[in-house]
């Protein structure tokens, strides 16, 4: 997977940015993440090497504006552009994350018609309020690929009344950071059965730091949390793209894809109990 950050810096907007991670790492070094820029990569589809061959190969999937929100108010003017270069390179696949669908309508271009195919857009519901006011918009936009991301999951959240068809995959996670908040197995879970009940496929990509299962609440570091998602072997279907919202920014790297499906609820979990 390759990864193309347009424009860094964000501002908070619900539940789910309390603990952004581009804010943590920001004031790490000083910087101030409300202050949004256009980054120095903003073209790197386009760009070449000596060979004269695009940078970005054909095929990759391209993890795109990772540490802001594709549709950003600040970004209005530079997004045209943006659109303009995935059209160019429709030989990639572009994927985005958003808490903002509700912008989506006034962001596309004029040729947009029912979507590009080579993009994939995934809308964010880390809570009850945030899917009942998201999800009946993002079902009715013009978007050929669909993805539901319920991370950092922050409570039980019904999504049934919306799933379906129209729905590529669900992915859940627990909040990462020292400050994270509870992610309980029993709402993962539960979206699980949900998503058994729609046909939906459904991906448990990390339990976050700080993980409850059968009453009992674990701290896990954050080498583990990936892993500890992976050994409950509860996802439905493998999964080639990783919607990961982290991996890019704070590990320097784009997260590699894939998860092994398919088996009963069951798993080994943890470690350092609280
Ligand atoms: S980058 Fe995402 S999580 Fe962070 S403030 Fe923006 S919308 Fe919220």
């Amino acid at each position: 997977m390759a990864s193309w950050n347009l424009w860094h810096g964000c501002h908070k907007i619900s539940a789910g940015c309390a603990h952004c991670y581009v804010y943590r790492i920001d004031a790490r070094h000083g910087r101030d993440s409300s202050i949004v820029t256009k980054t120095k990569d903003f073209d790197l589809p386009m760009r070449k090497n000596r060979m004269k061959e695009y940078k970005i190969p054909s095929g990759e999937l391209v993890y795109t504006c990772f540490t802001s929100d594709f549709l950003l108010e600040d970004a209005d003017p530079w997004r045209e552009e943006a659109w303009r270069i995935m059209k160019i390179r429709s030989d990639l696949r572009f994927l985005f994350i958003t808490k903002r669908i509700h912008r989506f309508a006034q962001c596309i271009p004029p040729d947009w018609g029912d979507g590009y195919d080579n993009v994939v857009v995934c809308c964010t519901a880390e809570n009850q309020d945030r899917a009942d006011f998201r999800l009946p918009i993002f079902r009715d936009l013009p978007i050929r690929h669909k993805s539901i991301i319920c991370e950092p999951l922050l409570g039980p959240i019904d999504l049934s009344p919306y799933l379906g068809s129209w729905v590529e995959d669900v992915v859940v996670g627990g909040e990462s950071g020292i400050d994270a908040r509870l992610c309980d197995y029993a709402w993962v879970l539960d979206i699980r059965r949900q998503c058994i009940g729609h046909g939906v496929p459904f991906h448990f990509r990390q339990t976050g730091a700080y993980f409850r299962k059968d009453g009992k609440t674990y701290r896990i570091l954050k080498k583990d949390q990936q892993a500890q998602a992976h050994k409950a072997k509860i996802d439905l279907r493998p999964r080639g793209i990783d919607k990961s919202v982290e991996a890019p920014y704070s590990q320097g790297k784009p997260a590699s894809g894939g998860s092994t499906p398919q088996s009963p609820v069951q798993g080994t979990f943890f470690i350092d109990e609280i």
